[in-house]
């Protein structure tokens, strides 16, 4: 069985203490690898790995660090194959998505971030014949990134790409649920000739190695994409060691249809923003809420698109939907589904595993859920569930929709479906979310800032708000 190896100081290497952890394939439900099971040891090797590298990184010219990491994105390209199919394997993803999504998502994550440097500027305060300020923004030294199994490549390399960018050196965690595009990513690195010590990538469960990076003091700044209880526990470690903290968390998305809606439009990027990914974008509408006078006529449609999504295993060019990631999230998922019963809710689709057959019969395969019936303040519609569920609700004022859709504690995402330009502007300035889409969804411009607003995250990510995040600015004034 294939044994992935931890990255650090630019060689492959197997964790200290010799323990491993079990790799699932969610499309079959078996073992098909080991991982490093690493702690403060191999963390430890890391920090002293990075901060060895910082002195001859930082101090590179943008040129020389942007013809590095162009390296890298060139070669994620030249093996967007392979890297898809080990996404698709190791995730449950349909191999099209990642094909399509999750590996040139990458790729361009290192290009925009590798050129972006190229064209910053800092800010420059002139005081006419007093003097004048400018800002030095300079790389902060270590620092550590920590990244979710949904989009395991692509917000790896979302983290990693900038923090390398500014000149920091970097340990890096992914999850430990999909840690096998990040282990071909160390192997590329070497290949792209990425300085010893420069990134250090080290497997192992949260609580171990991902606690031992958050508590180091040599690790600087942490930027962490993950649920809202682990960026809380991670906030109350952090922030008493006045680390720099990102934290991309949770979310509870509402996707607002009102009547006068493209209807044909709203309707199939509504079905993909409830079910892509089977439902694990923290960016997808898992609550819909819909104008009353095109609310049956909506659902009905819905419905009957919904229907027709096909699940099956990931490498079938005819799944739309695959596997969900694991065993405890597929439970999870389901138990969700058992509570909107309890709470009175309709399940007018799905709620239930999709049988395979053969060598896929104990694959984590659900069917796209669709529910009615609940009141917008119930459990169901205010936890994050992250799969394949959604609710559908009726409104009949803007006023009352913007209520419900500002319900929840969360505040990452909203989607807005109006032919009404005054009625979209409005109603974007409302909902308290970072980020809003108005008659589309997940349409992204990497120079625009991504992320939340309540439990949704503290900081944002994207363009040169990552790049600047990644540096400790500095103000220097001089009178003439
Ligand atoms: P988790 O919070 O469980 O894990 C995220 C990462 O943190 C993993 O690498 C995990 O390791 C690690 N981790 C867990 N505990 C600790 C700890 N004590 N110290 C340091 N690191 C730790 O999230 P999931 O992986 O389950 O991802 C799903 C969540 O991510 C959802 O809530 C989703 O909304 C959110 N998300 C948010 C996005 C955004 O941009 N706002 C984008 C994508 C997802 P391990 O896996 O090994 O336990």
């Amino acid at each position: 069985m294939k044994k992935l190896l931890n990255y650090i100081n630019g060689e492959l290497k197997a964790p200290a203490g010799g323990k491993y952890l079990d790799n699932y394939d969610p499309s079959r439900g078996k073992v098909y690898s080991l991982i490093p099971d690493s702690g403060p040891e191999d963390v430890e090797e890391a920090v002293k790995a990075a901060q060895a590298a910082f002195g001859e990184w930082s101090t590179k010219t943008a040129k020389e660090r942007s013809e590095i990491m162009m390296r890298v994105s060139q070669l994620i390209d030249k093996n967007r194959e392979h890297l898809a199919k080990a996404e698709s394997l190791d995730n449950g993803k349909p191999l099209k998505l990642a094909r399509t999504v999750d590996i040139p998502r990458a790729r361009d994550n290192f290009a925009f971030f590798a050129t972006a440097i190229l064209h910053d500027e800092d800010p420059f305060y002139n005081m006419g014949t007093a003097g004048f300020n400018y800002t030095l923004r300079q790389p902060i030294g270590t620092v550590g990134c920590i990244s979710p199994w949904n989009l395991p490549l692509y917000l790896f390399t979302w983290k990693i790409a900038p923090a390398l960018a500014a000149g920091n050196c970097v340990v890096a965690k992914p999850s430990e649920v999909t840690p096998m595009t990040a282990f071909l990513l160390s192997e590329l690195c070497i290949e792209a000739g990425m300085p010893a010590g420069v990134l250090n990538i080290v497997h192992g469960t949260g609580p171990g190695a991902g606690q031992a990076m958050v508590e180091h003091p040599g690790v600087k700044a942490i930027s962490f994409t993950g649920g809202t209880k682990t960026g809380e526990h991670i906030a109350r470690t952090a922030a008493p060691m006045f680390k720099k903290l990102s934290l991309e968390l949770g979310g509870k998305n509402p996707n607002i249809i009102f009547a006068d809606c493209d209807f044909e439009k709203t309707l199939s990027t509504s079905v993909l923003s409830s079910f892509a990914n089977q439902g694990q974008i923290c960016l997808c509408g898992s609550r819909i809420f819909i104008e009353r006078p095109i609310y049956e006529k909506f659902r009905d449609a819905f419905v009957e698109k919904v229907k027709k999504l096909q699940v099956g295993p990931p490498l079938e060019e005819s799944s739309k939907m695959g596997a969900v990631v694991s065993k405890p999230h597929m439970d999870k998922v389901l138990s969700y589904v058992e509570l909107a019963r309890e709470e009175g809710g309709t399940v007018l689709y799905g709620g239930e595993r999709v049988p395979q057959a053969g060598e896929f019969s104990e694959g984590y395969y659900l069917q796209p859920t669709v529910i009615e019936g609940l009141s917008y303040d119930c459990r169901t519609n205010q936890e994050e569930i992250f799969g394949p569920v959604v609710t559908l609700t009726p409104f009949d004022t803007e006023e009352e929709v913007l209520r419900m859709a500002n319900s929840t504690n969360y505040g990452l995402a909203a989607t807005i479906w109006t032919q009404n330009l005054n009625r979209a502007h409005r109603v974007a300035s409302e909902v308290q979310s970072g980020i809003i889409w108005i008659n589309c969804w997940l349409v992204r411009d990497l120079r625009t800032l991504f992320g939340g607003m309540k439990a949704s995250g503290v900081g944002r990510e994207g363009g040169y708000e990552a790049l600047h995040f990644f540096t400790e600015p500095k103000n220097v004034c001089l009178q003439y």
